[in-house]
């Protein structure tokens, strides 16, 4: 029988290195990326309804055509064509315009949510495809765990799960907006090049000293973001095997081998900012939670 609500997962991301190559038809750059599912994720619910509404109480996101949500919600009707609705309850936990990709794992979260609630039985290739007209984080946002990444973010490698470790991750009050900052990188461009590919090979050997040492991101000069090297002094200090900010910005986040060492780092870091998440690698992407979440409360 198909269901009449489903609960959804959607993890964010992190960077764990951030590289432009080049430019690409269009006016796209070329990015070279090694990213990371965390298990700092958004809550979806979506039940069966005749309309589309969303809703994402607290957040400060509007509610239109552009929001992601949305937008996934009427590609997956328009792709199937299927005539029906769907109520979808965000319970956002991923900051915005932090370099997380929030919005995309809302995207994925619900793309996911409507398959399994229509019984559509799309493949991944399919929910990618489709994910991709959305924006180019969501195709990573639906395959999750370790992946390096090229082209305009939409050649995706699977990669081994990375080395097990703790992120400290830190938002500051002001966010960035990503086409600001690839502007300010067209003018400005970059001292910064990480290396990608030795990045890779440290994940498929395990090494966690190997991965922090490769570690960079490109845009971190030019993304406008104030708070960046205050944040990763902080985090340096705090003693992470490395710090740099994540996407565009602007969150900054610190490595950690040791939770116990991670979670002393965060608490030093809440004398200074508001919003700081401890967060671990995640091996998934966007998906149906667990069964004990699956009770759309009556009358939502
Ligand atoms: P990315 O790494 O994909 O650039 P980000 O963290 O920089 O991620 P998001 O927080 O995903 O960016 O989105 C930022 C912008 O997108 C905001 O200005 C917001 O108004 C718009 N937006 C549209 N839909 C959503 C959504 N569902 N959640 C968050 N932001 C959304």
């Amino acid at each position: 029988m198909q269901e009449r609500s489903v609960a959804v997962i959607a993890p964010a991301k992190l960077n764990l290195s951030l590289d432009v190559v080049g430019t690409l038809p269009g006016g796209y750059h070329a990015l070279d990326m090694v990213m990371q599912a965390i298990d700092l994720h958004e809550s979806l619910l979506l039940r069966r309804s005749q309309e589309l509404t969303v809703r994402m109480p607290g957040s400060f996101v509007p509610i239109n055509p552009k929001n992601t949500a949305v937008k996934a919600a009427l590609a997956f009707f328009d792709y199937t064509g299927l005539l029906a609705g769907v109520d979808i309850l965000i319970r956002k936990r991923v900051p915005v315009r932090a370099g997380m990709a929030g919005g995309s794992a809302d995207a994925a979260g619900v793309l996911v949510g409507l398959d399994a609630l229509y019984g559509a039985k799309l493949s991944m290739s399919e929910l990618c495809a489709i994910g991709a007209g959305i924006g180019a984080d969501v195709p990573f946002a639906l395959m999750g765990g370790t992946c390096r990444v090229q082209g305009k973010g939409d050649l995706m490698r699977p990669l081994p799960p990375c080395p097990d470790c703790r992120f400290v991750i830190v938002m500051p009050s002001i966010g960035v907006s990503t086409p600001a900052a690839f502007a300010r990188y067209d003018e400005v461009g970059t001292p910064a090049h990480p290396d990608c590919a030795a990045q890779e090979q440290a994940i498929r050997a395990g090494d966690l000293n190997a991965l922090c040492t490769a570690a960079g991101n490109a845009l971190e000069h030019c993304s406008g973001a104030k708070e960046t090297a205050h944040i990763r002094a902080l985090l340096d200090e705090a003693g992470a095997l490395t710090s740099l900010m994540t996407g565009s910005g602007a969150a900054v986040f610190g490595v950690f081998a040791k939770e116990e060492q991670a979670e002393q780092a965060a608490a030093a870091l809440r004398e200074h900012y508001r919003q700081v998440f401890v967060a671990r690698p995640d091996r998934g992407g966007a998906r149906l939670a667990p069964a004990r979440y699956q009770n759309y409360p009556a009358g939502r």
